[in-house]
Formats: C-alpha cells, sequence, structure tokens
C-alpha cells in the first residue's frame, strides 16, 4: 500500500512538473476511479486520458485568460516543432507576445510564403514563478523559444528540422569562432549542452542553417521596441552579423543557445 502511495507521489510531481496541471488530474482522475470502482490499470489510464484532454483543450484556455495569459496563436507561416508542446500546456504566453509573433509571421510572409516559423517551448498557463522545466525563466508568459531555419543540401531554404523536439542539434563554433561551450564547460557549468539528451531523436541530418533566413527571423523580432532580448550563442551572432544590444549571451550557468532562438519581451 505504501509502495502504491510512493509511486503515486512520483507520478503527481512529474506530471506536474512536465505539464504543470497533470498532477492534479492525475489525483482527480484517481478519486472518480474510486467512487465508480474502476480499478484496473488500463481504466484508469482511460479515465486520466480523457479528464486530461478535457482540462487541457476545454478548461485551462479560459482560465489562463484570468492569469494574463493565452495560448500561442499558429498561422499558416508560424507553427508549433512538435505538437507535444500543446498537448503538455507548454504554449502559452502573454498576449503581447502573439501580438509580436503575428506581426513577425506577416513581415516573413511578405518575404516568402513557404517560410514557416516553428516554435518550442512556452511558458505554462499559470503562475508567475512556476517554471517550465527545464527553462527556468520560461515562467512569467513573456518568453519563448524559436528554431532556426535550415536550408538543405542543394541550398534551398526548408521548413523541416534536425530533432524531433526542436531542441539539441547544435550549430557549433567553427575553428575561428570563440568556442564559449568549451569556456563554460572548462569553468564547471557541465549542464551546459545537455540539451542534447533531449532531442528524442535526430531527423534530416543532412540539413544546414540558413543563415540567410535564421539571421533574416530574428531581425524582424528586433524590429519590435517591446522586445527585451534575444538569446543566441555568440559565434552565431557574429557569424550571421547581427549586432543589437539585445542580442545577449545567457551566461554560462544557462544552456548553449546554438540549437535555437529565445526571445522575451519587456
Ligand atoms: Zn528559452
Amino acid at each position: 500500500m505504501k509502495f502504491t502511495l510512493f509511486y503515486q507521489i512520483i507520478l503527481f510531481l512529474f506530471l506536474t512538473i512536465i505539464t504543470q496541471i497533470g498532477g492534479l488530474v492525475f489525483i482527480v482522475s484517481q478519486i472518480i476511479c474510486k467512487k465508480i470502482r474502476r480499478q484496473l490499470f488500463w481504466e484508469k489510464a482511460f479515465i486520466f486520458t480523457v479528464l486530461y484532454c478535457f482540462t487541457t483543450f476545454i478548461v485551462v484556455p479560459p482560465i489562463a485568460l484570468v492569469f494574463g495569459r493565452e495560448r500561442v496563436i499558429s498561422n499558416k507561416n508560424l507553427k508549433p516543432a512538435n505538437y507535444w508542446t500543446i498537448i503538455l500546456n507548454r504554449n502559452y504566453v502573454k498576449p503581447e507576445v502573439n501580438n509580436l509573433l503575428s506581426k513577425t509571421s506577416d513581415k516573413i510572409m511578405d518575404l516568402s510564403s513557404n517560410i514557416r516559423i516553428h516554435y518550442l517551448d512556452a511558458n505554462f498557463p499559470f503562475i508567475d514563478g512556476f517554471p517550465l522545466f527545464p527553462h527556468l525563466s520560461h515562467n512569467d508568459g513573456k518568453k519563448l523559444d524559436l528554431s532556426f531555419i535550415y536550408k538543405d543540401v542543394k541550398g534551398n531554404q526548408t521548413n523541416l528540422l534536425k530533432s524531433r523536439s526542436g531542441y539539441g542539434i547544435f550549430e557549433g563554433p567553427k575553428e575561428n569562432e570563440e568556442n564559449f561551450t568549451l569556456q563554460c564547460k572548462n569553468k564547471g557549468f557541465y549542464q551546459y549542452d545537455y540539451a542534447k539528451f533531449f532531442t528524442f531523436g535526430t531527423i534530416n541530418k543532412d540539413l544546414q542553417l540558413s543563415e540567410k533566413h535564421t539571421s533574416k527571423l530574428i531581425s524582424l523580432l528586433l524590429e519590435n521596441n517591446f522586445l527585451e532580448k534575444i538569446f543566441i550563442e555568440p559565434h552565431l551572432s557574429r557569424r550571421m552579423r547581427i549586432t543589437d544590444q539585445r542580442i545577449r549571451f545567457q551566461g554560462c550557468h544557462s544552456v548553449r543557445h546554438d540549437d535555437h532562438i529565445h526571445f522575451q519581451i519587456k
């Protein structure tokens, strides 16, 4: 009995850390299962899944508005890199972030209707200060990660990505570029490249970073006055010749940012 309680606590914590609401949904589903006397594993799993989906797609969005957050609004040129971002409630931002995304995707559309911006982890729906693991700073609705834009072996821009999660495949420094990963790891910040464990599978290995389109995307983000800062690894901002005081190095205590773009608003 105690053994079961131990596993239930672990599951509660895991679901809360990954989805914010999953732990609470788990408790409610356990109570329902007890009331209606459904104790088989598949019965419990089914009831949890139905309740989780109902809560995620029907209950959470209107309540999140009370907390000043809404889901990232997709359009033809703006999509999630991975639909798990939505299923796990990791797609909530302040309305100002959606305004910025809408303007940026419109401008990208003017350039080419074929270019797609892929968003990665945003924030959870509720509570300022509640971090979105493993991004400790994604805790106030003001932060969002975007994928780089890639090109294929022929040099043509593509909307494919290099990992299933959108994270963990690095565009490392060339020999003549400053290597912050090495510097940070030499200082003892061993977590600096741990995103490599969160690719959930490498895909499209032949793709290369499209410096032209990625730098254009960053420039369009920078056109917004209420954009506070962008994190990208210094060797990439120098390689793409983007200079703006809002482009910052995130520091060795964080993780390397040569697999995605992080931005935040004021
Ligand atoms: Zn981020």
